[in-house]
C-alpha cells in the first residue's frame, strides 16, 4: 500500500511540499513505515507566514466575540472526532488509546478556555491618575505566531497555543514533530471546516529548517516551544536574538517525595501511573522517587505489586496499559541509561528488557532501579522512557535539597497526610508544576504550564490568563480633556 506523504496548510488550502527529502513516519507498535512527512524549506514558511501576515490586517479587525465563534465551531467538530483523532495518535504515537483520548479532551478544553478572549483579553482603566488625567490600557495582538511542538502529545501540544493566539486576534504558523505529523493533519481539516478565513491558521510540516527560519523570519512576532532542553536553548537564544517574544519549554527531571506518613495504596498507585502512563514519555513523568525513611519498604513493595499489572504491547488493543516507545533510537537511548545505572551500581528490581512484549515495534517493560544516588547518570539525566528510580533520604529537608540541586525543574510533587510537611514542600520546591498527592501534577487550560530554571525558558508560561499576556501587547494611553 503507498504510504501518504503530508501536504501543509497555507493560505487556506492544502498545498503539496516542494521538499526534496521526507521523514519516514513510523507506527511504533509495529514499526511500520505509515507516512512521508516532507521537510519543508525556509520559502515553504516564508509563505506561510506571507499568508499569515496578511490575514492579521483583517483578522485583527474581526471583534473578539466574532473571533471565538470559529473557535466555537472549531470545538463542536473536534468534539466530534475526538474518537478518530485519539486512534491517529496512538497510531502514530504508540500512546494506548486512553492515553490518547485523555490528550485530546485536555486539548479541547485549551479551545473551551480560549472562547473566553472577549472577557480575558479586556484591559484596565482608573481615572484620575493625577488630577484630570485619565489612563487606560488595552491589549493589542501583535501579528504572527509560531509554534514547534514535539513528539509525546502530536494532537494536544498545538492546541496550547494556537486557540489563545487566534483569539486575541493573532494569526499562526504551526510545525508539528515530522515524526507525528498526522494528528495535526485532522486537526487542520477540522480548523478548515470550521471556516477559518484563509491565512489565519497555517500548518507548515517539516524539521530543522523550518525552526531555524521561525526564529529568524522578520515578520514572526513570537514563538512558543516545546521539546527537549538542547533544543530549547538553541530556539529561545535565536528567537531572542531576533528581537521576537519567546516561550521554550524544554526537557525535565521529575522527583517525587514520599513521607511515612502517605497513604501508600495511593502513594503507589499514582507512582505507576505517573512514570509508566505513555511509556515515560511525559515531560511530567516520575522519575525518581525520594523515599523518606520508613516510606522505603512499603513504596518498593507497592510499586512491584503495581508493576506486575501494566501490560505492554500495541496501544490500540484492548487491555494494553503500556504502549512502545517512539522509535528505535529512543529504545536504543533508554537501554543505554538502563546499563549505565546497573554500571553505577544501582540495584536493578523489575528488569524491563526481561518483560515479555510483542515482537515488531520498539517495546520495553517498566523498569524499576533501587539504591540510586545523585552521582548516578540515571538519577538526573532525562530518560524520558518506562525507567523508576528509588533513591532512600533520610528526612524532607534532604529531598528538598536533591530536587532543588536539579536544574529540569518541571514537576515535582510529595505524597503525605502531614499538612506541615506538604506546606515546607509548596514553600520551598523550586518546580513550577508542583503536586500534593498527586502524581502527574497537569494544570488544567485555564492555569498555567510550565517549568522552571533549565526546563522553561522565557517568562510567560503556556495556556491559563497567561496566554493572554504573551499573545498581546499592552498599550497605555494617558488623557485630558
Ligand atoms: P525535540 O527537541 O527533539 O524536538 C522538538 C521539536 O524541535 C520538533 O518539532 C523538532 O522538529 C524540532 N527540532 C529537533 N531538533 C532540532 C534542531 N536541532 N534544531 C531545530 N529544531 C529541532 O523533542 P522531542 O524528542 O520531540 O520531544 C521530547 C522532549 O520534549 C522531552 O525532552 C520532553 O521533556 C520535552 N517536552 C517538554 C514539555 C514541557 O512542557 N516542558 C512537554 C512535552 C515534551
Amino acid at each position: 500500500m503507498p504510504v501518504t506523504r503530508l501536504q501543509n496548510y497555507i493560505d487556506g488550502a492544502w498545498v503539496d511540499s516542494s521538499a526534496s527529502s521526507t521523514y519516514p513516519v513510523t507506527n511504533p507498535a509495529t514499526g511500520t513505515v505509515i507516512g512521508e512527512c516532507p521537510l519543508s524549506g525556509a520559502e515553504e514558511l516564508d509563505a506561510a507566514v506571507r499568508s499569515a501576515r496578511k490575514a492579521f490586517e483583517s483578522w485583527r479587525r474581526v471583534p473578539a466575540q466574532e473571533r471565538v465563534q470559529y473557535l466555537f465551531r472549531f470545538k463542536t467538530l473536534m468534539e466530534e472526532h475526538a474518537e478518530e483523532l485519539a486512534a491517529i495518535v496512538t497510531r502514530e504515537n504508540g500512546k494506548t488509546l486512553s492515553e490518547a483520548m485523555g490528550s485530546v479532551r485536555r486539548g479541547i478544553q485549551m479551545i473551551d478556555t480560549a472562547t473566553g478572549a472577549p472577557s480575558l483579553m479586556m484591559g484596565q482603566a482608573l481615572e484620575d491618575i493625577s488630577s484630570g488625567i485619565d489612563c487606560e490600557s488595552i491589549r493589542q495582538p501583535m501579528g504572527v505566531f509560531a509554534c514547534i511542538a514535539p513528539f509525546n502529545f502530536p494532537a494536544m501540544v498545538p492546541l496550547w497555543f494556537f486557540p489563545f493566539a487566534v483569539a486575541c486576534g493573532n494569526t499562526f504558523v504551526c510545525k508539528p514533530s515530522e515524526q507525528v505529523p498526522f494528528s495535526q493533519k485532522l486537526v487542520w481539516e477540522l480548523i478548515h471546516e470550521a471556516g477559518f478565513p484563509a491565512g489565519v491558521l497555517n500548518l507548515v510540516n517539516g524539521g530543522r529548517e523550518v525552526v531555524e527560519s521561525m526564529c529568524s523570519h522578520p515578520d514572526i512576532a513570537g514563538v512558543s516551544f516545546v521539546g527537549s532542553s538542547p533544543v530549547a536553548e538553541k530556539v529561545y537564544a535565536a528567537a531572542a536574538t531576533n528581537r521576537k517574544r519567546v516561550q521554550a519549554l524544554g526537557g525535565a527531571k521529575n522527583f517525587i517525595i514520599v513521607m511515612p506518613d502517605a497513604d501508600m495504596v495511593l502513594t503507589t498507585d499514582n507512582l505507576c501511573e505517573s512514570a509508566f502512563g505513555c511509556a515515560g514519555e511525559r515531560c511530567l513523568a516520575a522519575s525518581v522517587i525520594l523515599t523518606v525513611g520508613e516510606a522505603h519498604g512499603p513504596v518498593r513493595a507497592g510499586l512491584i505489586e503495581h508493576m506486575n499489572k501494566v501490560v505492554v504491547g500495541d496501544g490500540s488493543k484492548p487491555g494494553v496499559t503500556m504502549g512502545p516507545v517512539i522509535n528505535a533510537g529512543a529504545k536504543q537511548r533508554i537501554l543505554d541509561f538502563i546499563a549505565s545505572g546497573v554500571a553505577d551500581g544501582a540495584e536493578l528490581v523489575v528488569d524491563g528488557r526481561e518483560a515479555t512484549v510483542p515482537d515488531e515495534g520498539y517495546f520495553l517493560g517498566p523498569t524499576l532501579f533501587d539504591g540510586v544516588t545523585q552521582d548516578m547518570k540515571i538519577a538526573t539525566e532525562e530518560i524520558f522512557g518506562p525507567v523508576l528510580c528509588i533513591q532512600k533520604v533520610a528526612s524532607l529537608d534532604e529531598a528538598l535539597a536533591i530536587t532543588k540541586a536539579q536544574p529540569l525543574a518541571n514537576a515535582n510533587s510529595i505524597f503525605t497526610q502531614s499538612g506541615k510537611s506538604a506546606r515546607q514542600f509548596r514553600y520551598e520546591v523550586d518546580a513550577s508544576m508542583a503536586g500534593v498527592n498527586i502524581g502527574v501534577a497537569a494544570p488544567m487550560s485555564f492555569f498555567s504550564f510550565g517549568g522552571a530554571k533549565g526546563s522553561f525558558l522565557g517568562d510567560l508560561k503556556a495556556h491559563g490568563r497567561e496566554a493572554f499576556d504573551f499573545f498581546t501587547d499592552r498599550k497605555v494611553f494617558i488623557s485630558r480633556w
